[in-house]
């Protein structure tokens, strides 16, 4: 029974992955993306750009994702808006939205926001692992938003982009969550409760986002998940916790996966301890984290977790289409 249910659920629920990472390159595939519409995803928000990324590269990775969507529109359509998804999901298409991982592609110049926006970025945060000149990173110092922070905060607000605060610091993150007028999600954090990481956030940040509505989107990766653990459930203990505290109308998911590890993809001369400081566990080419293959269980495991269908519902993506409708215009 509970295979059925959780089967019928999976096909009906609209499904939102909040992060996922293809290579940085021009003229990039997009095909490991049907692992996703296979899995019964039907959204996705792929990274175009961390702050070490150029904006030359990030405009090169945007050029190629657009031309390979234009190109398999019979299966995958870019989406900007609610109205979009929703269209794609009747279609049978994986939507895809991008993000950007920090601020520095920006480079000073708040006006960049809308052209990031006209060009399918729905989602953005304002540092990433390290301080910044907006804000700080979780590998940071624990600064605060600089007054051009606010500003960047002030215009995702009124362009319409997703405000995100994963890998930000946490008086950072608090600062953003005190300011936005939409809500604020960490499209993909865990708690540091369960896993005492930089990257993961506490309880007060957990509290603040679900104040602004937002939505706490667990990342599947495995060192911030446990002991580089990606079972489904060590998964759920971090869905148990932040729905316990603040509801399952404030949990989403935000897998993180990787499509190709070692893709040559980060720029020359990059020094990879700067942004992915030694003793922290990470290893790039090393760390588990759970495929798009592990949607459907995930939904079976949120049955027998007995939570209610609109819980699930919600979990796997309609809490993340809540935000989106806040936000995107
Ligand atoms: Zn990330």
């Amino acid at each position: 029974m509970t295979g059925d249910r959780a089967r019928a659920l999976h096909s009906a629920a609209l499904v939102w992955d909040a992060h996922a990472c293809l290579p940085l390159l021009p003229r990039q595939s997009m095909a490991a993306l049907e692992r996703h519409r296979a899995a019964g995803a039907n959204h996705v928000s792929i990274n175009v750009g961390m702050d070490f990324n150029p904006v030359s590269q990030v405009m090169r990775v945007i050029a190629g994702f657009r031309e390979w969507i234009a190109d398999h529109g019979d299966r995958f359509v870019l989406a900007g808006s609610v109205a979009e998804v929703r269209q794609a999901q009747r279609d049978g298409k994986l939507s895809i939205a991008f993000d950007l991982e920090g601020s520095d592609m920006l480079e000073g110049d708040l006006d960049m926001l809308r052209l990031y926006r006209d060009l399918g970025v729905r989602q953005i945060h304002l540092a990433y692992n390290r301080d910044n000149a907006a804000a700080g990173g979780c590998h940071g110092d624990d600064v605060g938003l600089s007054p051009f922070g606010r500003r960047i905060v002030d215009r995702v607000n009124d362009l319409g982009l997703i405000m995100d605060c994963s890998h930000s610091g946490h008086r950072t993150s608090l600062e953003i969550m005190e300011r936005s007028r939409r809500p604020v999600v960490f499209s993909h954090s865990n708690a540091r409760a369960l896993k005492d990481h930089p990257r993961n956030i506490r309880d007060d940040q957990i509290d603040a986002c679900a104040r602004t509505g937002g939505v706490i989107a667990l990342s599947g990766i495995g060192i911030f998940l446990g002991a580089n653990d990606i079972r489904v459930e060590t998964l759920m203990r971090h869905v148990d916790y932040v729905a316990g505290r603040v509801g399952p109308q404030h949990v989403g998911l935000g897998l993180d996966y990787v499509f190709e590890r070692g893709s040559a993809d980060l720029p020359p001369g990059l020094v990879v301890g700067d942004w992915w400081p030694a003793g922290h566990e990470y290893d790039l080419d090393g760390m588990a984290i759970m495929p798009p293959e592990s949607l459907p269980a995930i939904t079976e495991a949120l049955v027998e977790r007995g939570f209610g269908d609109d819980e699930i519902l919600g979990i796997l993506g309609g809490n993340y289409l809540r935000v989106a409708a806040a936000s995107w215009r």
